[in-house]
């Protein structure tokens, strides 16, 4: 997976524009965000590149290996999916695709347009509960709503302005593998500002929440992870949010959008928005 380090990446740079990717929902995230690069652009690459290590891993036979453990993930997504309407009215028309990686790092994420992956090492090492999965998962959709990848990607691009009109030189085929590489790059291994986190905390709660799952379980997901981190800490957690702080945050969104559980538990409509 570390192949997927870009070392050259070429843009089309469309000048920059500032853009709100969501609504505020419930927990009200509200960030104006500059983008330099299309979102088609973007999710193009995304689509490359989730095709490409979907196809590694299976060839390595690492891909959705224990069919219980790929239902129940499948399924959780599909009841957080239908959430993401609160925040965008696109997203559920998006091509979600989420698969088990037999990798034992601990570890998930959605990449731009809801390719996602929940490795197995999170699901063992963690002993995840459903809530503690519809957390992370929350999370990692929250990052795909905010288009957090292609702020990522814009703001490389702003800085490699003058190698993307070199770039532009190459054919169209090297132009989509440079673009593919630099949105798996940002997704999977480069940290997002603590801005970043935060909105998908909170975003994600709410996903959680409405879907039916304890909002509450991503307070004990984050310490449970703080726990295993040791060498390799994962993404979400190798960036600034301090680990006291964030909890708070969580504790206090969590509790924000409980009447938002509680009504999808009693199979009402969901209270406020
Ligand atoms: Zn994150």
């Amino acid at each position: 997976m570390r192949a997927f380090t870009a070392v050259f990446v070429v843009f089309l740079v469309a000048g920059c524009q500032s853009v709100e990717t969501t609504k505020g929902g419930t927990v009200g995230v509200d960030r104006q965000q500059r983008m330099a690069v299309s979102s088609e652009e973007v999710n193009a690459g995304a689509q490359k590149a989730y095709a490409q290590m979907m196809a590694e891993a299976q060839k390595k036979n690492a891909l959705d290996r224990d069919a219980a453990q790929v239902a129940r993930v499948k399924n959780i997504v599909s009841r957080l999916v239908p959430q993401t309407t609160t925040f965008r009215d696109d997203a559920t028309k998006w091509p979600w695709e989420v698969h088990v990686v037999s990798i034992d790092d601990v570890n998930a994420w959605c990449m731009p347009h809801g390719k996602m992956a929940v490795y197995t090492g999170l699901i063992q090492k963690l002993n995840v509960t459903d809530d503690e999965l519809a957390a992370v998962m929350g999370h990692e959709i929250a990052h795909a709503l905010r288009e957090h990848s292609r702020e990522q990607v814009s703001q490389q691009a702003i800085t490699q302005t003058g190698i993307g009109i070199v770039g532009a030189i190459f054919g169209v085929g090297q132009l989509g593998q440079g673009v593919a590489n630099a949105v798996a790059d940002v997704t999977l291994f480069k940290p997002k500002s603590r801005g970043m986190e935060t909105e998908a905390d909170r975003i994600g709660v709410e996903l959680a929440a409405r879907a039916g799952y304890d909002p509450r379980a991503a307070v004990g997901l984050w310490q449970k992870m703080a726990k295993v981190g040791g060498g390799q800490p994962p993404q979400w957690l190798s960036t600034h949010p301090s680990h006291e702080s964030r909890i708070a945050d969580l504790q206090a969104y969590a509790e924000r959008v409980m009447p938002l559980y509680q009504a999808a538990k009693s199979g009402g409509a969901a209270a406020g928005r």
